[in-house]
């Protein structure tokens, strides 16, 4: 099955995605996660989108199309894939469609007021990637990871000045691949405000 998870920042579409890709057996493929570790390793993707990425703001259709084209040429992918945050642009669901067919979006739905509660206390394990929250989901030991004993910080795009920006550039630029897809009835709305389990348990619903 290949989906696509769509919502605002802090929507809880990675801790999602880490639930599903146990109960499905499909890769979770997170284009933050792949911008990120490049600027960990200091490729040279990682050195152009760095500064981009701080910002809040979107890194190019072009360089972020090219990305995901060649990792769904992977194998692992051919049982299908839980993409997400991409397709962030109608520009990028419009190149999507040419390489890739999509069986269903699953759209997040979360009030502005949460997405700023759930960013400015979220934190994220630098190795595995698996998130927490400092008040809703803290890890065992203060900043050591439960999963894999990384270190589990604040993404420097989770400070204040960004989150802002980051869910206006979602309002402007993300939110119309709602009736994109809406339109192609591939839309599914799933409510992202309860607790994990049961939104794991609304997800299960709507894709049964
Ligand atoms: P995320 O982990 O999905 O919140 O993504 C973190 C940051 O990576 C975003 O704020 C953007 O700067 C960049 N990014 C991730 N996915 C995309 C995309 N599909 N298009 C453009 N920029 C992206």
């Amino acid at each position: 099955m290949n989906l696509i998870f769509l919502g605002p920042p802090g929507a809880g579409k990675g801790t999602l995605a880490a639930r599903v890709v146990e109960i499905l057996h499909i890769p979770h493929i997170s284009t933050g996660a792949i911008f990120r570790t490049a600027i960990a390793a200091q490729s040279p993707l990682g050195k152009k989108v760095k500064a981009i990425i701080d910002d809040g703001k979107l890194v190019d259709d072009a360089t972020t199309i090219a990305l995901v084209r060649e990792r769904l040429m992977q194998t692992d992918t051919h049982a299908g894939y839980i993409l997400d945050g991409f397709p962030r642009t109608i520009a990028q669901a419009e190149a999507l469609a040419e390489f890739s067919a999509v069986d269903k979006v699953i759209n997040f739905d979360l009030p502005d007021s949460a997405v700023l509660e759930r960013l400015s206390g979220r934190r994220v394990c630098k190795n595995c990637g698996l998130n927490y929250h400092v008040i809703f989901n803290k890890p065992a030991q203060d900043g050591v990871c439960d999963s894999c004993g990384g270190q589990v910080y604040t993404r420097v795009d989770d400070r204040e000045e960004a989150i802002a920006k980051r869910l206006a550039v979602y309002r402007e630029q993300t939110e119309p691949l709602i009736g994109f897809y809406r339109d192609k009835g591939l839309l599914v709305d799933v409510d992202a405000s309860p607790s994990v389990e049961k939104v794991v348990e609304n997800f299960k619903a709507v894709i049964a």
